[in-house]
Parts: structure tokens; C-alpha cells; sequence
């Protein structure tokens, strides 16, 4: 069985501009950003901060920030969004070739729907020790019931992500 692959970036793991060059842009550029961009959505409407987007070939083709509130969905994860959109985008069920970016370590249910959409890279910000399931908790990639792993890279913008997050809560408490 293939071990999954890891990378740990640093915090201030740059990205290039968007266009530039074929593949090299294609393999470094983030689109942590964008992923960014939908977890502070997700304030303005009061949801939990934690935003995703799904890339293909250099393009967004999914975005979604947490909204189980609004939806009075518990399925509603940032991840969980986004991929329903590019599915659809993509009229298949099967997101191959595709990139998954989310502001904060996915859960359990996420990580399954990961594996499920056959996504082939996780670029994730924050670690989350209480409800990660991909480098916490259950490490779900690693089980032996798992039939897709995608490669993982993790840390990317973490502190930012993870921030967001802190801020959210603290603002809740207050
Ligand atoms: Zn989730």
C-alpha cells in the first residue's frame, strides 16, 4: 500500500503570481488566499471561519465556506461545499486531477468525502488537534479502509487560519 505523502511547509510559504509560467506556477502556486478569502465569508454571516476551494488545472472550479448554521446542515463543512460545486462543475462524482485547498485540517466526515472525490492533493492551513482526522485524531489516510490518499501538505498560511479562527471564538465569548 502506498504510504501517503507529506510536506510541511513553512508559515510563510509565499505564493507566485497566478498565471505565470506552466507547470512550475501549477506546482507552486497557492491558492491558499482564495481559500482564505471564503473562511472570512463565513464570519460576515456568522459561521465558523473555515473556507475551501477545489483547483483544476490552475482554475477554481468549487468554493465554500462553513454554513451548517444557515443550512441547519451538519454536513455543511467549508470542504464539503466545495466539492459538491465542482462535482457539479464537473458533471462527475470523480474529482480527479483536482486540488483541494481549506484553511483548516479536515475532519473526519471531510476526509472521507476526500477520499470518495478522489482528490488528488490536500493543501490544508491550520492544524486542528481536536477535530483533524488527517495528521490528528484518527489519521484517517493512514487507515487501511481508506482507498484514496491524496497528498497532503499541510501548514500552508496556518497561522493566518488558525487566527481567524481564534479571533471567531474570542469574539463569541466577549
Ligand atoms: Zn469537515
Amino acid at each position: 500500500m502506498r504510504e501517503p505523502v507529506r510536506l510541511r511547509l513553512p508559515i510563510a510559504f509565499e505564493p507566485l503570481p497566478r498565471y505565470s509560467t506552466g507547470m512550475t506556477a501549477a506546482r507552486y502556486t497557492s491558492f491558499m488566499g482564495d481559500a482564505l478569502e471564503q473562511a472570512h465569508a463565513a464570519v460576515a454571516v456568522d459561521e465558523v471561519p473555515v473556507g475551501a476551494v477545489i483547483v483544476r488545472d490552475g482554475h477554481i472550479i468549487g468554493r465554500g465556506h462553513n454554513r451548517t448554521r444557515i443550512d441547519q446542515d451538519p454536513t455543511a463543512h467549508a470542504e464539503i461545499v466545495a466539492i459538491r460545486q465542482a462535482a457539479r462543475f464537473l458533471g462527475n462524482d470523480r474529482l480527479d486531477d483536482c486540488d483541494l485547498w481549506v484553511t483548516l485540517e479536515p475532519c473526519t466526515m471531510c476526509a472521507g468525502a476526500i477520499a470518495h472525490a478522489r482528490l488528488r492533493r490536500l493543501y490544508y492551513g491550520a492544524e486542528d488537534p481536536k477535530g483533524g482526522a488527517v495528521d490528528s485524531g484518527v489519521h484517517f489516510f493512514d487507515a487501511p479502509t481508506c482507498h484514496h490518499r491524496p497528498e497532503v501538505y499541510a501548514g500552508i498560511e496556518g497561522k493566518r487560519s488558525a487566527e481567524l479562527l481564534l479571533d471567531f471564538f474570542r469574539g463569541r465569548r466577549d
